[in-house]
């Protein structure tokens, strides 16, 4: 009996030191005024609470001792779901999920704040741990209108690019277009023949109909460079996109007889990745190195490659003018231009793009003359694509 009874007293006094010390750190978490504390009751009206929540909510201490504050009435209507779901959580299981809602303030305004709740013991009462997030709903604002920003400079600095290319896409189509003229009429030919030849008119009639997807292809790639719209993963073809973009540039480094040489890697894998980002990424460093050499023609070449640690790699080298001599490093900041007509955002909005897609974009100088860009993508995929060099 006596053990027992000795036993029990002791566990009490455990039990009870425990208590003590966690009504301590409570106590110190109260009065630390990090995070906002309340504790209300079963009717949600609010009994107990620190200066950090009174704070954040704009009321004084004697509203509270007045026994004003009630959270359901500080909860503004599109919240109240929320807070009751967290309520009925606790009564059910005596703790809430964290939730985030928000109250209304003394001033009408509003405060955006994450809640960790739970009951007090069975009394009916819920103690709240109230964080203040106006300053992370601010910085995330501010991000997504960052973002939103630099959004619309690389629509811009897109549309500007593509424009230059209106001369070069009409050549471009025209080619195509003058084929498929003049395949059709051979076809007319044959079927006019007294026996019409069908087998030749076969022939020329099919060979239209590549003249004309073409042409059709050649649009559609423009039209991907104006779109406009959430940035979309999917499993792109370097080497595609770089005869593609051969073929829109093809005009322009021609007038500046510029030669464009291609090293492209045999069997490269596909990566997931955005296609007109990169698509635009290459176009900047392509027109780049094309308006390095423009007033001396040159040789601009395009290489593909698989690097050693998997990642798929791109360069596109020149014999220009080569890097800015002073501050070279600030080529990739947005604004710095030294060109008379230029927007210095192409590589700044380039490095983004490709930094967001896991790689990197960065600039060297050639030993001899002229500089190379090189940017790296994850190949997050070991699907193959047959492409040939
Ligand atoms: P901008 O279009 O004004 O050309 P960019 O961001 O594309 O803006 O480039 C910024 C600057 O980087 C250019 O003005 C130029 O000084 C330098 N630069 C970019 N590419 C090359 C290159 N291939 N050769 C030499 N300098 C380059």
């Amino acid at each position: 009996m006596l053990a027992s009874a000795a036993a029990i007293s002791l566990e009490n006094s455990r039990l009870y030191r425990e208590l003590q010390e966690r009504e301590a750190k409570i106590k110190r978490l109260v009065d630390a005024n990090i995070v906002g504390v309340l504790i209300s009751n079963v009717e949600g009206q609010i009994i107990e609470a620190n200066d950090a929540f009174l704070q954040m909510v704009g009321y004084s201490r004697d509203n509270l001792t007045s026994g004003r504050l009630r959270w359901p009435e500080l909860t503004p209507p599109e919240w109240q779901a929320a807070s009751q779901r967290a309520e009925a959580q606790i009564r059910a299981t005596g703790v809430a999920d964290l939730f985030e809602k928000e109250y209304i303030r003394k001033d009408g305004s509003r405060v955006p704040v994450l809640v960790a709740a739970a009951a007090v013991g069975d009394t009916g009462e819920i103690v709240a741990f109230v964080l203040d997030l106006t300053e992370r709903k601010r910085a995330e604002k501010e991000h997504e209108r960052l973002r939103q920003a630099q959004n619309d400079l690389a629509y811009m600095s897109r549309v500007i690019t593509v424009g230059e290319l209106g001369a070069s896409l009409a050549h471009e189509i025209k080619q195509p277009i003058a084929a498929a003229v003049l395949n059709a009429k051979t076809c007319v030919r044959w079927l006019e023949r007294d026996p019409p030849d069908v087998t030749e008119a076969c022939e020329a009639a099919s060979r239209t109909v590549k003249d004309a997807t073409r042409a059709a292809n050649i649009v559609d790639r423009v039209r991907s460079l104006y779109r406009r719209g959430t940035p979309q993963r999917e499993l792109v073809d370097l080497n595609e996109i770089i005869r593609e973009m051969i073929v829109l540039l093809y005009d322009t480094s021609n007038r500046h007889s510029i030669e464009i040489r291609t090293e492209l890697a045999a069997s490269l894998p596909k990566v997931m990745a955005d296609r007109v980002q990169v698509q635009q990424v290459l176009m900047n460093l392509m027109v780049n190195g094309i308006e390095a050499m423009k007033d001396t023609g040159g040789e601009l070449t395009v290489t593909s490659k698989r690097t050693e640690d998997g990642q798929l790699m791109i360069s596109v080298s020149d014999s220009g003018i080569g890097l800015p001599q002073e501050q070279p490093d600030r080529i990739f900041e947005a604004f710095f231009t030294t060109k008379s007509q230029g927007t210095g955002m192409g590589l700044s909005i380039s490095r983004t793009i490709v930094e967001s897609h896991g790689g990197r974009l960065w600039a060297t100088a050639n030993p001899g003359q002229g500089a190379t860009f090189q940017f790296t993508l994850r190949n997050e995929t070991t699907a193959s694509s047959p492409s040939a060099v």
